[in-house]
């Protein structure tokens, strides 16, 4: 892991040293109110939904992760420097979720506001980053951004707030949606790909029996050992079904269900986890991303 950090720094270094020659000159006024669009920047696609939903056609929004793209694994472009540079606003989820984001930052040396999205949500599990599968801590990640929005550009401040109160709407709609299809099962036993849906089986009284890979980060090892054990667990249990995800390899998920003997969910129905899905999937935003997760685990474990 070492070796590969090291890998990573020498290309921001670099990029460093050519957006110090060439973008201080040319660079805006942080006053983005009177000079036109504000920009964000976003690390997660999440975040990148959200962000769209409250800066309405306002701000120009880029998402450092685009869909499918490993969060936990990713090593940060001469593209996504700058843009980071530039930025009025960065958003980023926090946690250590997106561990090569630190480097980043330092690498960009960026004049933008930095909101944590993580700020203000009660944490499960010793720091589980994955705070978005609930909607109740979606509401608090689309306040945060709110205000980001309304301090660099205030001029703005009624619409954005407007915007946050739509959407939170949305949100508590969405949330007794989910916990009336959820309540209809009889069997509540979860196999996952990774510990990524923490928030959303606690918010919705389902029980996590073990995943394919037992962490939060999806670059743990898988041992042996461990997929023995996922396989005994799903067999004592009662398991119906592994869950695949959209953004993982679901190759180890097919191997422990076969060898389990149940039913594993992958391909098109498998679960958005840790990123959204690309344009015209069933999970380009996040409101559709919870509702096909509902869709598939209360069709799967009924
Ligand atoms: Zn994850």
């Amino acid at each position: 892991l070492d070796v590969r950090r090291h890998l990573v720094l020498v290309p921001l270094a670099a990029v460093l040293l050519v957006a110090a020659c060439g973008g201080a000159a040319t660079r805006a006024t942080s006053d983005a109110g009177t000079q036109g669009r504000v920009s964000i920047v976003t690390t997660t696609t999440q975040l990148t939904d959200f962000a769209k939903v409250v800066a309405g056609g306002r701000a120009s929004v880029y998402g450092v992760l685009k869909a499918n793209v490993d969060p936990h694994d990713y090593e940060p472009s001469p593209a996504d420097l700058r843009q980071l540079a530039e930025a009025d606003v960065i958003v980023k989820n926090g946690l250590r979720l997106e561990a090569w984001f630190d480097d980043t930052i330092k690498a960009a040396g960026p004049r933008g506001e930095i909101v944590d999205a993580s700020g203000g949500i009660e944490l499960r599990g010793g720091g589980d980053p994955h705070i978005w599968h609930s909607p109740a801590n979606a509401r608090r990640m689309v306040a945060s951004i709110a205000q980001a929005l309304v301090k660099v550009d205030p001029e703005h401040r009624a619409e954005y707030l407007r915007n946050e109160a739509d959407y939170a709407r949305q949100l508590d709609d969405l949330d007794v949606e989910v916990r009336a299809n959820v309540a209809r099962l009889s069997n509540n036993k979860v196999v996952t790909n990774h510990d990524a849906f923490g928030y959303y089986l606690d918010r919705y009284g389902l029980e996590l029996v073990g995943s394919v890979i037992p962490s939060f980060d999806t670059q743990a090892e898988l041992s042996a050992n461990a997929i023995r054990d996922i396989v005994a667990k799903i067999r004592s249990s009662g398991v119906k079904a592994v869950f695949s995800e959209s953004s993982l390899p679901p190759k180890a998920a097919v191997a422990i269900g076969k060898e389990a003997g149940v039913k594993v969910v992958e391909g098109e129905d498998s679960l958005y986890g840790d990123t959204l899905g690309p344009a015209g999937s069933d999970g380009d935003t996040y409101l559709k991303m919870i509702r096909h997760n509902t869709r598939e685990i209360v069709d799967n474990l009924s």
